[in-house]
């Protein structure tokens, strides 16, 4: 079974890496690029990821020994009511400010925040953008005709299905992302166990 989640892992790694390559493409057209340093979208209190979101991420926690760290980490975060992602470092001098300390295996809402779009409840395309994004004035009208022009800025629900359907069963479910960490944790740790089993019986 661990060689079937590192393949999987491999693949959802895949995913990621072509959205990001579309996003870079967006970025190097238009000039428009987060602010260094901007953490603003991690401080909300209701970022969210399935399980399958975050197999690659739980995967690099095993293979380097995180794991009991990350779970004390998550149980403290429950103890306090603390919503924020547990991957968040924020800067100490600006509270708008921080950084994702396992930005590679970050998962896909993370990635897609502010260069996605995704449909609304007419059907039509909505620009996933914010406050900060919209401040870089000249980029931002670049960025505008670049939409109205291309129109097909990478779409979540496509990237979600890619991933999903590699894990259906802990593919479709959103919940908050600590959530999906430690039940990533979880799901992970007694498929690795079950494959022990027998080597450890005979
Ligand atoms: S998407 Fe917006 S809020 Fe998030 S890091 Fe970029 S500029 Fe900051
Ligand atoms: S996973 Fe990383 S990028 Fe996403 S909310 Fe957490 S700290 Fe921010």
């Amino acid at each position: 079974m661990e060689n079937s989640l590192t393949a999987i892992s491999n693949n959802i790694m895949r995913v990621y890496r072509s959205l990001d390559i579309s996003i870079r493409r967006i970025q190097m057209e238009t000039g428009l690029h987060c602010p260094e340093g901007c953490g603003a979208c991690c401080l909300h209190q209701n970022v969210e990821a399935t399980v399958a979101e975050v197999i690659p991420l739980c995967h690099y926690f095993f293979r380097t020994g995180y794991v009991p760290r990350i779970y004390e980490i998550l149980e403290i975060y429950k103890a306090n009511a603390n919503l924020t992602c547990i991957l968040y470092l924020p800067d100490p001098d600006n509270t708008q400010h921080g950084r994702c300390q396992f930005y590679n295996f970050r998962p896909l809402i993370c990635r897609m925040f502010g260069f996605g779009s995704r449909k609304n409840r007419l059907g039509q395309m909505d620009v996933m953008t914010c406050r900060m994004l919209k401040q870089q004035e000249d980029a931002y009208q670049r960025y505008a005709a670049f939409i109205k022009q291309h129109v097909e800025l990478p779409v979540v629900s496509n990237y979600f299905y890619k991933i999903a359907m590699m894990v259906p069963e802990y593919g479709l479910k959103l919940m908050p992302v600590n959530d999906a960490i430690q039940d990533c944790i979880e799901f992970m740790y007694w498929k690795m166990r079950r494959r022990m089993r027998p080597r450890l019986a005979s």
